[in-house]
């Protein structure tokens, strides 16, 4: 494979789709990873059709020992791994009081630990290839906390961490890695809102709007570049300018 290839994990719908999108317009060879495996089909499909280069896999990144599968079967199969971006996130909210020990696990489990496996998976062949840009979305709730969310809140914040861990780990070696946070994105996730409390989010936000996968992906696009190799260990909020 001649093309850098980019792992986007919840490449299905949403931000992940958008970000596989553009990842193939900027010339990468995406793997786009999610469980529905039509929505993948779809999405390879369209990338095929706007000339770029896509295959899918399907993987419940719950199950942890499918991740480093699937990331090692990725690298083999190519013979390179460049760019991985951990996108996928679920949300099971409650306030404290009421959230259950499985509801905060399974957030944990997808949101934090699948991330975990997949950047050690893809360590090794991003050290061979002396290059990787890893890049995992995180929230502006792992910055700042939200009430209802600290399952979420805390896997987002403990991505933090984990991605800093391992830009001090790789940097020397020519791997970065870096969290684009983003605030409030019109996807499946923010569907509960409705068009009144759009509106109401909306004035608090600089530019005034919701942001769209789009600017998500061109935040992940800019990281994931070739000359971004002086980039690591950040955390770029894609808010709008929420807390102005
Ligand atoms: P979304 O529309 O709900 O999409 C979630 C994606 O994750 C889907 O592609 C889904 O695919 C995949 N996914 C979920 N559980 C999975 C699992 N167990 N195994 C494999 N794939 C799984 O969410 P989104 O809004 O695009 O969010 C994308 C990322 O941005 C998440 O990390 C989220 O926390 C973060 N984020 C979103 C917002 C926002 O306002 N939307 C704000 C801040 C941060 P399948 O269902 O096909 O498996």
């Amino acid at each position: 494979m001649d093309k850098r290839v980019a792992i986007v994990t919840g490449a299905s719908r949403g931000i992940g789709r958008a970000i596989a999108k553009r990842l193939a317009k900027d010339g990468r060879h995406v793997v786009a990873v999610a469980r529905n495996e039509e929505q993948l089909k779809s999405l390879a499909a369209e990338i095929a059709a706007d000339g770029g280069s896509c295959d899918f896999r399907t993987c419940d990144l719950a199950d942890g020992a499918a991740v480093q599968r699937l990331v090692e079967e990725v690298a083999e199969k190519h013979g390179r791994l460049d760019i991985l971006v951990n996108n996928a996130g679920i949300t099971k909210d409650g306030l404290l009081m009421r959230m259950s020990d499985q509801d905060f696990d399974d957030v944990l489990n997808v949101n934090l630990r699948s991330v975990f496996i997949a950047c050690r998976a893809a360590a090794r062949p991003m050290l061979r290839g002396k290059f990787g840009r890893v890049v995992n979305i995180g929230s502006v709730s792992g910055v700042e906390g939200n009430k209802g969310q600290a399952n979420y809140s805390a896997a987002k914040a403990g991505l933090i961490g984990l991605t800093k861990s391992v830009a001090k780990e790789l940097g020397a070696k020519g791997v970065t890695a870096n969290v684009v946070a983003p605030g409030f994105v019109e996807t499946d996730m923010t569907s509960f809102l409705g068009p009144e409390d759009k509106k109401k989010v909306s004035e608090h936000i600089t530019v005034g709007r919701l942001g769209v996968p789009e600017d998500i992906a061109a935040a992940v696009s800019y990281l994931a570049a070739d000359d971004a190799g002086y980039i690591t260990g950040q955390v770029l909020v894609v808010d709008g300018g929420l807390p102005m």
